[in-house]
């Protein structure tokens, strides 16, 4: 067994049971891809199990705190029943959920969602590419599914050092025919199709299934009328709006392929075409041209991309964040509700609450906080490893 030995005051994380092992803090000791080495701090003392990146600055994750497991198949069988059934316990009710959340489920870099019978799986680290096989034959047999689609295309793949690839794993023929990689999820009674293909991500945002519930019974609950979806991606909360009575829905997304399965979803739940418009546009030209032409919307939701993957993008993001709250704010009638969101790891709630109240003051408004809002219950944050709360969102009622 490798070791690796850290510098001197460098094991206090590990002991407060944090994951990761950045690169500054290793004294010496190496190992593979992915091969488990055991971690100890400057003094010799054992601090974890853990699985070794020599590529990555987050140079090792740790599988284990637990000086006597052994990191083998069984720890990984078991490891995968535990976030499997842990799910059961989250009450939720769809048939797209996220049943392994890396860290946060103690299997770093391993996300892998249920979308009905097919699961797709990203392996972001090199530890988990290590256990690829063990981890798809723990997976099927923890839910009983043959169909395993990977999806390892994310850009956190190159920072491990590992090319992206896609495609499937088990179960890609079936009677000699491809299998479908387009899928039908049910949400909250809606019809919400995605590409497991071509998708972003593993195709959807399952993160957003509990916010997507709360955005349609805000619209009922106001009687919003004309509503606003910026990055509106595959028409999820597009869906709601109508659902909760909204007349017209304008969609905003800079993905063509995004709004086209956008505007078949709308059609898939059986709304009239005529109640939605899309914009394939930017949306921070679209809400200038909105300002611009004295445009009001009775609810707006803003849901985008990550702008600040680390605490080093704050700053920039922070600015970007603030521009299209000011903007969405300003185009909000009065007794309208915002539902504005930063997926960002290096944005904190605080810091989020902070540019929202910034943007309100710039736009000259003000507004009740009525909710905050995260990820759904399948994309845990743990005690152990804050950074698992990465989707922060506000619900605010125009004063
Ligand atoms: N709310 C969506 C998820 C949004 S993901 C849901 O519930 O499913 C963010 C989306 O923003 C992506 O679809 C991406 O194509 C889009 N996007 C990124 N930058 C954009 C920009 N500047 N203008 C418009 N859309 C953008």
């Amino acid at each position: 067994m490798k070791t690796i030995r850290l510098r001197d005051g460098k094991e206090r994380s590990l002991q407060r049971r944090h994951p990761w092992i950045f690169e500054s803090a290793i004294a010496s000791g190496g190992a593979d891809a992915g091969e488990t080495v055991r971690v100890e701090s400057h003094a010799g003392q054992f601090l974890a199990w853990a699985a070794y990146s020599p590529t990555s600055k987050i140079r090792a994750r740790a599988w284990s705190f637990n000086p006597e497991q052994r990191i083998d198949a069984a720890f990984f069988v078991a490891s995968v029943g535990h976030a499997v059934s842990a799910r059961a316990l989250f009450g939720i009710q769809s048939d797209g959920l996220r049943l392994v959340h890396g860290e946060s489920d103690g299997l770093p870099g391993l996300i892998v969602d249920r979308y009905g019978d097919t699961l797709v799986a990203q392996f972001l680290s090199c530890g988990v590419e290590r256990w690829k096989s063990v981890l798809i034959d723990a997976l099927l047999a923890a839910t009983g599914l043959t169909q395993l689609y990977e999806r390892s295309d994310a850009n956190s793949r190159e920072l491990e050092g590992l090319p992206s690839v896609t495609g499937w794993l088990r179960g890609g023929e079936h009677d000699g025919a491809a299998t479908a990689t387009d899928i039908t999820l049910r949400e909250h009674g809606w019809n919400l199709s995605l590409s497991i293909a071509d998708g972003h991500k593993t195709g959807f945002y399952l993160d957003q299934r509990d916010s997507r519930k709360r955005f349609a019974e805000w619209v009922k609950q106001i009687g919003a009328q004309q509503v606003l979806n910026c990055f509106c991606y595959t028409g999820g909360f597009t869906v709601a709006a109508l659902a909760g009575g909204a007349s017209e829905v304008t969609s905003i997304d800079s993905s063509g392929p995004a709004l086209e399965r956008a505007k078949a979803n709308v059609a898939l739940n059986g709304f009239a075409p005529e109640r939605a418009t899309w914009l394939d546009a930017d949306v921070n030209a679209s809400l200038r041209q909105f300002r611009d032409q004295g445009c009001q919307f009775d609810a707006i939701v803003l849901d985008p991309p990550k702008f600040a993957p680390t605490v080093a993008h704050a700053d920039r993001a922070a600015r970007a964040y603030k521009d299209i709250n000011r903007l969405a704010l300003g185009l909000l009638r009065q007794g309208g509700v915002l539902f504005t969101y930063s997926c960002s790891g290096g944005i904190n709630a605080d810091l989020f609450h902070k540019i929202v109240a910034g943007a309100g003051i710039d736009a000259g408004v003000d507004g009740y906080i009525c909710e905050r809002l995260g990820a759904a219950p399948d994309h845990p944050m743990t005690v152990n490893f804050p950074e698992g709360e990465y989707l922060k969102g506000l619900v605010v009622v125009k004063k």
